[in-house]
């Protein structure tokens, strides 16, 4: 520890002003990021597509802070809870994270109108089985690989699917396993040991057979 005397503290005066700054900035994010937390964890007004309107807030109103960071992280423990929620979306070829999803009805068209309104950022990736489906506009998808002829690593029986890089070359998840294996994996684990749903397993439009 440095001796602190009118002298040093003179010079070293901006150092210092500058840890004191850094250290009630980082106070202030706690505290924001402690309400934040504390506000969403009302399920009663914050279900997953809140907790998805806030992170696309956020997102805009601040791009460079933290709190669309904290927003993301309730939005992935929320997800973790629901293993095979629908988190990725596949179009031309691509995969897009879903900003949000509203029902393709009237009253979801509204809702989705109006969201978009609120929220340049975001707009309609597809409308496809029912779904209205928002993304990013400034997302550019991820290249993914053709549908094959995989098998399910749980029960073994053909399935059609992508390749996930965490899986043994040709094997993928079965729709019919989706919700026992989703039982019997930790939260979090689900996406990292299957990938993601409608792009690497069920990955047909919904209601088709396999
Ligand atoms: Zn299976």
């Amino acid at each position: 520890m440095k001796a602190f005397n009118h002298a040093t503290i003179h010079a070293e005066y901006h150092a210092l002003y500058a840890d004191d700054l850094f250290v009630r900035l980082a106070a202030w994010d706690a505290e924001q990021e402690r309400q934040m937390r504390e506000c969403m964890s009302d399920r009663d007004n914050y279900d997953l597509d809140g907790v998805r309107a806030v992170v696309v807030t956020w997102r805009e109103v601040c791009p460079n802070g933290n709190a669309h960071r904290v927003a993301q992280a309730v939005l992935a423990e929320r997800l973790a809870e629901d293993a095979s929620a629908r988190t990725h979306h596949v179009l031309a070829g691509r995969s897009f994270v879903i900003a949000i999803e509203f029902e393709d009805t009237d009253e979801g068209t509204r809702e989705a109108n109006s969201f978009m309104e609120r929220h340049p950022s975001v707009g309609v990736l597809e409308v496809v089985d029912g779904r209205v489906i928002l993304a990013w506009k400034e997302d550019k998808g991820e290249p993914v690989g053709p549908i094959r002829r995989m098998l399910c690593s749980c029960c073994g029986a053909v399935t059609p699917g992508r390749q996930w890089r965490n899986r043994d070359t040709g094997y993928g998840l079965c729709v019919a396993c989706i919700d026992y294996c989703a039982k019997r994996t930790e939260p979090g684990e689900f996406a990292r040991t299957y990938g993601h749903r409608g792009v690497h397993y069920d990955v047909l439009p919904q209601g088709s057979a396999e």
